[in-house]
């Protein structure tokens, strides 16, 4: 099939490059000339395992190609994914929806009758029927479907070739038909289908994102009450999350969440459900994000506590910059936006991240970067653990205790076996753990 990608960002640029992998024609469209002129050259914007080959492969098969023209795009393809970002609005919460409706502007022209625009940016509820409204005069006959994007960046390319859900609103049968067809090979391998009228599709994707983000700040709620009554959060996440109906998963208690996704899904969901009178309903969104930025504010608080109550002239390091593991995207990134902090409280912060260095230092360049962990550690009066890359679990605590000057370690993410390096010399800290090192700190 022929189709194009518009917006070769995050999720465009995988979701290009793993349709062209399954077989269709696929030109990806952005305003970003440079981002297109490096995606020619099968150059990816952004880290993500198995891209790089993903996309060179697809690019000299000549199934992918890349251009900055929505007129060439429309006279392509019939079928358009819609990629551009949703961000979050200056003025509140609610979702920008200025570059999805520039791609429909300057796409409406060029459309040739019958086709099929397919939003899969996140959107609050009622954009695909606003739009199919704003197409009916400009581009009659064009259908607007909804197909949410679900992939975590991290593991971007298996989520998109093995989704645990595809999800798609649609119409009419012929755009089910369509999307049926794009995902054939998913399909066939089991992938649950869930054919759906746009606004419930569009639903599906801010209720997943509001259900997750909860059940972080869920964890680190009990954190909180575990630090104020000398209990490990660690161990009542486990045993909470033994039970089926609740699960083990994004339930460690640590940092909270960040990115390009979360904090601006949940307070666009939150903003668009006050438009339409629900506000009620998910009143309680606001307290999930209020809790989840508390937990960076409690992190600067303990990190200038360990400091002896002051961060002026002592040195920090910081492992980790990326939002997460496994990406190199600093969007909202819990981990920089403490260690932003310490350093405009007077701190000497040395910032460590296996991927996500060179974004790091365009978006905080008054932080001092090290290629090395051990680098980031010299002199040291204090560590901390703010992304929880597998790498930092196999750092060796003992040789890492003769490069410091204090061994004291913040474990945001409690993502380290304090044992070992308590074993090695280190006291240690760590979010819902006040009994790690004799008492809450
Ligand atoms: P991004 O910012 O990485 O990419 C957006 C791209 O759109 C950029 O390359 C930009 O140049 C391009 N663009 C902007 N205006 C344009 C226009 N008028 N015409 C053509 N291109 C234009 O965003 P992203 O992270 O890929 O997210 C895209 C959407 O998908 C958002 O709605 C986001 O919430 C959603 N989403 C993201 C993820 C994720 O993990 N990043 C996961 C699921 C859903």
């Amino acid at each position: 099939m022929r189709m194009t990608v518009i917006g070769t960002g995050y999720v465009g640029t995988v979701h290009a490059a793993c349709m062209a992998d399954i077989g269709h024609q696929v030109l990806g469209l952005d305003i970003d000339a440079e981002r297109i002129a490096a995606l020619s050259a099968g150059r990816a914007p952004l880290h993500e395992d198995g891209l790089d080959a993903l996309l060179a492969r697809t690019v000299a098969s000549g199934r992918l190609r890349f251009s900055t023209s929505l007129a060439e795009g429309a006279a392509f393809a019939g079928t358009h994914f819609v990629c551009v970002g949703t961000p979050q609005r200056p003025d509140g919460g609610a979702a920008d929806l200025s570059q999805v409706d520039a791609v429909v502007d300057g796409l409406a022209p060029h459309l040739r009758p019958g086709s099929l625009l397919v939003g899969k940016s996140t959107v609050p509820v009622g954009t695909a029927a606003r739009l199919a409204g704003r197409l009916a005069a400009a581009a009659p006959g064009t259908e607007v479907a909804w197909n949410p994007e679900f992939l975590r960046e991290g593991s971007a390319v298996l989520d998109t070739m093995r989704p645990e859900r595809l999800v798609v609103g649609v119409t009419s049968a012929r755009a089910e038909a369509v999307l049926r067809e794009v995902y054939a090979p998913m399909i066939r391998a089991g992938v649950p289908f869930f054919g759906t009228d746009p606004a419930t599709a569009e639903l599906v994707k801010v209720a997943s994102n509001a259900f997750l983000a909860t059940k972080i700040s869920f964890i680190n709620a009990m954190a909180e009450v575990c630090d104020a009554a000398g209990a490990d959060a660690t161990v009542l996440a486990g045993a909470i999350g033994a039970d089926p109906r609740i699960g083990p998963r994004f339930l460690a208690p640590g940092l909270g969440f960040g990115g390009s996704c979360f904090p601006k899904d949940i307070r666009a969901f939150a903003a668009r459900a006050e438009e339409i009178g629900a506000g009620e309903a998910v009143a309680f969104l606001h307290e999930v994000d209020r809790i989840n930025t508390r937990q960076r504010r409690r992190t600067v608080d303990r990190a200038r506590l360990l400091l002896g109550g002051s961060s002026a002239g002592r040195r920090v390091a910081v492992l980790g910059a990326a939002f997460k593991p496994g990406s190199d995207d600093v969007r909202d990134s819990p981990a920089l936006a403490v260690a932003a902090a310490l350093r405009a409280q007077g701190a000497e912060v040395r910032v460590h991240d296996p991927e996500a260095l060179d974004n790091a230092r365009a978006v905080r360049p008054e932080l001092t970067y090290a290629l090395d962990v051990d680098k980031a550690c010299e002199g040291a009066d204090l560590v901390l653990h703010l992304t929880d890359w597998p790498e930092y679990r196999s750092v060796d605590p003992a040789a890492l205790a003769s490069l410091v000057r204090s061994p004291v370690l913040l474990d945001a993410r409690n993502g380290l076996d304090p044992a070992l390096w308590t074993a090695a010399g280190w006291t240690v800290h760590a979010p819902g753990r006040p009994g790690l090192s004799g008492g809450a700190s």
